[in-house]
């Protein structure tokens, strides 16, 4: 189908790769591919710049992970607030300060992934936002892609397709050639989590990262830039018979079951428009590298919340995933031989953390066993640093073979 508006086309009629969410790993697997001379188009469904359920605390591996893939002067001409110590409250337990081990920086991720959206553009990445892939079309030398935006459709044909749509999107199936719709496709398994966010002012922004546990879920307060703070949770709807409809009433439900977090937000007020809700969360057993086509970020791999990395798990594995789709787009591998390699590298870098913040999340459900770890971190410090670095990337793991075999993203 031709495109449309005044009579020019909306995007290319083909491009190298189509990346379908325009998240922190799609923004920057765009950049990547882009910065080596592919011809990119990102699509989200969103317009930006947006507010997203985050905690919004970049993690020391996150900042790194920036760092490599060439983001972090301009992420730091954002003014991040630092962030030098997490502090733990449970179940109304005394809280307990635990510095971090290296500088973190509070951001608020509508700046954020704005920028980085700005970034991929200037690296040449076209950007389609406000846009919905409606069908998806296995032809013999790649994809199909029906996009729809703002009353107007173009089909766009790309040589690769990838998955950035994070950790409740979803593509079309895709139909034609052998991958068929009914066959290849994960079924997305239910889950009983929800996420919410909101920006509040009006209280003192500390150099902390504040975590409060109470009965249904946890919620983590941080400098988010500009004297604001970023207010995000993550709730188990089995363990809240009240259900709110509203950001505000979540929150309030939070309230009212940590006296700790009610003190710390009096006085504070809600920023009108920051409020954002996702459900539902899905935390998997393990990483999801395909589905059909290669995924990255949350949409491949979904650490809980509660280990504040899964900005930087989406940075490895936008970074690892260019890698695997230059040497595709080069023509060094077939289909079978991508998602094979790709899986593998994927499997190696996540499987491990992965395992790790699921058996956080799981003590973090049963009260009388996280009191019990927080107890056990106060006495031996270590034990807490050795728990958060069980679920963090190993800096060995930079050294995959296709990072080192191509062109480092930096630029
Ligand atoms: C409550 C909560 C708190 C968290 N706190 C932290 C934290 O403090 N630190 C941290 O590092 N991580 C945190 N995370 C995790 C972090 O937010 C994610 O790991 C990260 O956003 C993943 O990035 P992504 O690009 O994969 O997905 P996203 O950032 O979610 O981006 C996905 C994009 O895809 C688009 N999309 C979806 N479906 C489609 C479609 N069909 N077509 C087109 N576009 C589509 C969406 O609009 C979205 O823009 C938290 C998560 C939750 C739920």
């Amino acid at each position: 189908m031709a495109a449309v508006k005044d009579g020019s086309p909306l995007f290319p009629e083909s491009v190298d790769a189509a990346i379908i969410g325009g998240g922190i790993a799609g923004s920057s697997l765009a950049k990547a591919l882009a910065d080596r001379g592919r011809k990119v188009l990102l699509i989200d469904r969103k317009a930006f710049p947006r507010h997203k359920v985050c905690g919004e605390f970049l993690s020391p591996e996150s900042i790194g992970m920036l760092t490599e893939l060439g983001f972090a002067p301009a992420i730091q001409a954002l003014g991040p607030a630092a962030i030098r110590a997490a502090r733990i409250h449970a179940f109304g337990g005394a809280p307990l300060r635990v510095p971090l081990p290296g500088m973190a920086w509070g951001l608020s991720r509508h700046a954020l992934d704005d920028t980085l959206h700005r970034a991929a553009g200037l690296a040449g990445a076209e950007i389609a936002t406000g846009a919905a892939v409606a069908a998806m079309r296995r032809e013999a030398d790649g994809y199909a892609l029906h996009i729809a935006q703002g009353g107007f459709a173009q089909t766009v044909r790309a040589r690769v397709v990838i998955g950035a749509w994070g950790v409740n999107g979803r593509a079309p199936d895709i139909t034609g050639g052998e991958t068929s719709g009914e066959t290849r496709r994960i079924k997305p398994a239910g889950s009983p989590y929800l996420g919410v966010k909101m920006h509040f002012s009006g209280i003192e922004a500390a150099d902390e990262v504040e975590l409060y546990f109470f009965e249904g879920g946890y919620l983590g307060l941080s400098p988010a830039g500009g004297g604001l703070v970023n207010v995000a949770a993550l709730f188990d709807r089995r363990a809240c018979r009240e259900t709110p409809t509203a950001v505000h009433g979540w929150l309030d439900l939070a309230r009212a079951r940590c006296p700790a977090l009610a003190r710390r937000l009096d006085g504070a007020a809600p920023v009108p428009g920051t409020q954002a809700a996702v459900a539902p969360v899905r935390l998997y057993a393990k990483p999801i590298p395909w589905d059909g086509v290669p995924l990255v970020g949350d949409a491949c791999v979904t650490i809980p919340p509660l280990c504040g990395d899964g900005m930087s798990m989406a940075l490895r594995a936008a970074q690892l995933s260019a890698a695997y789709a230059e040497r595709r787009l080069g023509g060094e591998l077939t289909d079978a031989e991508w998602e094979e390699a790709y899986a593998l590298a994927v499997r190696r870098a996540f499987s491990g953390p992965l395992r790790w913040g699921n058996l956080l999340q799981r003590a973090a459900g049963k009260p009388p066993l996280a009191r019990a770890a927080l107890g056990a971190a106060r006495f031996m410090p270590s034990l807490g640093s050795l728990l958060v670095r069980a679920t963090r990337l190993k800096p060995t793991q930079h050294n995959d073979s296709a990072l080192k075999d191509t062109h480092p993203t930096t630029g």
